[in-house]
């Protein structure tokens, strides 16, 4: 019972801190929708009261008068809270979002990429769809069931100690409990029908939610290949699995529907008769004497509302607890912990830029694997150094270059920089160190301006040169808004498309732009040809100036200009040295590289 409050409890805390002004507000609001309908009841009666007794004229005028005026304002001001609540509403999700999105961001290298996570966060997305449950549960149902439940018990009690003083003075107040309390009974009743059908509503959407993540992964599979689903007619075996899927999508809700409306009849029933109860209860005693007969208005209104509270303070427990899974699952994915070890060590802002780095016997396997994807790394680099990486496909180039940004820790060996291991260092700076293209680099949907700096505001003279020396000019040249101009037409109809060659060049100028003391590229420019992307590499390697650059490639002809080549295979070093050096190795793996690639080289670049 502990752990449910607590589970509850601690989702509504995290909630709240998405947007302070939320909660209150919506306290506000069910406060104010759940007075309201007691001003009606009580209005309503005052003015049957007046009729019956025959008080008619300015005293009736002016009850009907107080009553239209009353509703009116309740109204307006019902609406005024009603908008102000979506607009904090809006807000809050706004803010959840970015949460999510902040914490997704926080998270290790290691479980970002961890498929297990991924689901995680999967099954959070998909969850929120399904309206009331979850954090949607918190929003309001939950408040409103709590918090309304309570505030229309306090104004029933005021209602109830004015029928039983009716009921004492004419002597009939043992009855009046008496069928009060069958009323009770009924009401018990209704409840434990209502829970059961909370918890069945519960499990058909879990069910309904499962098949509905499968079909999510089957889709996102599906776009990811559509290539392929062209070329080889894949639509044909999909077709089959969405109508299976589609199917049992259909079969489960029916079920579900099916189960819910059978669980639904006697809360109904139950409902109804409680209803009924209550008007007889209050009419017998009213043409008995007990009451004036406006009360029967009252009176049964405020039964049946007193008797609808208590009964969702009960349900809220049930209610909570079906909601637990859900919300469990939203609240681990923010308590996932960072295991990466994170110092303290401050990061030297050093103006000649000496930043040496050495690995030491440095093994890596990913996690789940059974293979190192590194084995026994040895190697320094000196500042102002440029290094080449280059080896075949698969052969530890990009973990090598994850190890070094320190997306991941070795398993084994340590990493130096300076004569301290990386993990000593603190983590935000370090990574301010390296600029790095990688193969797969995104550029976002947003002014040209920001996507080379970065960030929201740039420094125009910079972003300009640097787009002229990566050879993005000409293009620049013809682009009217500059670097306000929106790249692609996600957000902006006047984006403009960039080729796979434009983008490599932006995202060349992005990383000159962070200046950072480390450069790295690891082959955006694999889909270019061979001699191409060794012009690039040139290019960009003039621009460089006095940082240390890093160059990867599994086309030896990109990096011969650099002072250290080291050739991978299978996860180890197996050469170091110049080009010349290498190429002189007779029966090395260069050797082997350099002759097998040689027939795509021209004569310019071989
Ligand atoms: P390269 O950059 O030289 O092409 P990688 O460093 O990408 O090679 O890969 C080295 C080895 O590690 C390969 O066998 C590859 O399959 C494996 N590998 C790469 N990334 C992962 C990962 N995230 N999880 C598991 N294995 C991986």
């Amino acid at each position: 019972m502990r752990k449910k409050e607590s589970t509850t409890w601690r989702a509504f805390k995290l909630y709240h801190s998405f947007n302070p002004k939320y909660f209150p507000l919506m306290f506000l609001q069910i406060f104010f929708e759940n007075a309201a309908p007691y001003f009606t009841l009580w209005m309503s009666s005052e003015i049957v009261t007046a009729l019956y007794q025959g008080r008619r004229g300015r005293e009736l005028y002016l009850l009907i008068g107080m009553t239209l005026v009353g509703n009116l304002l309740i109204r307006i001001l019902g609406a005024a809270l009603k908008r102000e609540a979506e607009t904090q509403h809006t807000l809050l999700k706004n803010n959840e979002a970015a949460a999510f999105n902040a914490k997704t961001l926080s998270l290790d290298y290691d479980q970002l990429e961890n498929p297990e996570v991924r689901r995680h966060r999967r099954r959070i997305i998909e969850n929120s769809y399904i309206d009331n449950y979850g954090v949607g549960f918190l929003e309001r149902p939950f408040l409103a069931f709590l918090f309304g439940g309570i505030i229309n018990i306090g104004f029933s009690l005021v209602l109830f100690a004015e029928m039983i003083s009716f009921l004492a003075a004419a002597g009939f107040q043992w009855t009046g409990l008496l069928l009060l309390a069958a009323l009770v009974v009924i009401r018990v009743i209704n409840l434990a029908a209502q829970s059961r059908q909370s918890k069945i509503s519960a499990m058909a959407s879990e069910k309904i939610s499962d098949i509905m993540l499968k079909e999510n992964r089957l889709t996102r599979g599906q776009r990811a290949n559509n290539m392929d689903n062209r070329i080889y007619k894949q639509q044909e075996i999909l077709k089959g699995i969405y109508e299976s899927m589609a199917r049992m999508h259909l079969k489960a809700t029916r079920e579900g529907s099916g189960l819910a409306l059978k669980a639904y009849t006697p809360v109904l029933l139950t409902e109804k008769l409680s209803e009924l109860c209550s008007y007889l209860l209050v009419i017998f005693y009213c043409v008995l004497g007990a009451f004036p007969v406006g009360s029967v208005i009252k009176y049964v209104g405020y039964l049946n509302r007193m008797c609808d509270s208590i009964r969702k303070l009960l349900l809220c427990g049930p209610y909570c607890k079906s909601n637990e899974p859900f919300l469990q699952v939203y609240l681990d994915y923010f308590d996932i912990k960072n295991d990466m070890y994170q110092g303290s060590l401050s990061v030297e802002k050093r103006s000649d830029k000496k930043f040496d780095i050495e690995f030491k016997n440095v093994s890596f396997r990913y996690p789940g694997t059974e293979q190192d994807a590194l084995q026994n790394i040895n190697l320094t680099l000196k500042v102002g150094e440029r290094l080449a990486v280059v080896g075949e496909n698969g052969s530890g180039k990009t973990t090598f270059i994850k190890l070094l940004c320190r997306l991941y820790d070795p398993t084994a060996g340590e990493i130096f920089m300076n004569d301290f291991n990386l993990r000593k260092y603190d983590y935000r700076q370090y990574l301010d160190l390296f600029s790095v293209v990688f193969q797969d680099y995104k550029l976002l949907a947003l002014p040209l301006g920001n996507n080379v700096a970065s960030a929201e505001a740039w420094d125009g003279e910079k972003a300009e040169r640097l787009l002229n020396e990566v050879g993005f000019g000409e293009r620049y040249a013809g682009m009217p808004r500059g670097l306000d101009t929106p790249l692609y037409k996600d957000f902006d109809e006047e984006g403009v498309n960039v080729s796979g060659g434009e983008a490599q060049k932006i995202a060349l100028a992005r990383a000159l732009y962070k200046d950072a003391p480390f450069i790295i590229l690891d082959e955006p420019t694999a889909a270019l040809d061979p001699v191409a992307e060794a012009e690039i590499y040139g290019k960009f390697d003039e621009i460089v100036g006095d940082k240390t650059a890093i160059y990867i490639s599994h086309r030896l002809s990109s990096c011969r200009f650099c002072d250290k080549i080291a050739v991978f295979e299978q996860g180890k070093i197996v050469q170091v040295g110049t080009h010349e050096e290498l190429l002189a190795q007779e029966g090395g793996k260069y050797a082997e590289l350099w002759h097998a690639q040689a027939q795509y080289y021209t004569e310019k670049t071989a």
